[in-house]
């Protein structure tokens, strides 16, 4: 087996997402950032989180930084919460809850996740950047227990699933995160 091409610092303190990311990238070594890691997000668009927080990290720790920046827009909200996901509410179950309570008996239930993913080399530049959509529909009430975040209320048509019910690889497939870092391992193996 090659080795890794480099270690990864992972620029997140959310869990699920260190999760995916390392799934995502078996061949790099994603490392957890310490856990007083400061992460400013005070960007307008999750490209601009995304590319700041993985400068920071970088910068910080002298290495190379992935950072993720995504969201959940539902298109009968003008695309809230976006960048505001994660902002919210205090839980997940509250930033659930809040966004069904947003929406009541709305009939159009269309969303989509998006995810931005930046990679900064050790000079705090960015090296390498995608973006993924997902679209799908907010259901009335969660359903399933996989995954993190919206998962439960997020449900993918084609799949008749939400992502809390897809198996992980199957949630790699189809998600916002799975389809930016595809299109990110071409750009990393450049990268060396
Ligand atoms: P941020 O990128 O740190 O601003 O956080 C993004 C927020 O969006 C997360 O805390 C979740 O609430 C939500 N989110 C992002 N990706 C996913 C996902 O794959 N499933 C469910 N929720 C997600």
């Amino acid at each position: 087996m090659t080795p890794p091409p480099f270690d990864l610092v992972v620029a997140t303190t959310n869990p699920g997402k260190v999760r995916e990311i390392r799934a995502y990238l078996p061949d790099w070594n994603c490392l957890i950032p310490p856990a007083d890691l400061l992460l400013e997000e005070t960007g307008n668009t999750f490209a601009a989180n995304a590319q700041m927080k993985a400068t920071q990290a970088a910068l910080a720790l002298d290495g190379w930084a992935i950072a993720d920046d995504s969201g959940l827009e539902v298109d009968s909200l003008d695309g809230a919460p976006g960048v505001f996901s994660a902002r919210y509410g205090r839980t997940d179950r509250e930033r659930i809850e809040r966004l069904l309570f947003e929406l009541g008996d709305e009939r159009e239930r269309g969303a989509r996740f998006v995810c931005v993913v930046a990679v900064a080399n050790p000079q705090g530049e960015i090296v390498a950047q995608a973006e993924g959509v997902c679209r799908g529909e907010i259901l009335l009430a969660p359903r399933g227990t996989g995954g993190f975040g919206y998962d439960p209320i997020f449900y993918v048509p084609q799949q008749g699933l939400t992502f809390a019910q897809m198996t992980p690889a199957q949630k790699q497939q189809v998600s916002h995160r799975g389809q930016a870092l595809q299109a990110l391992v071409p750009q990393l193996r450049q990268l060396r």
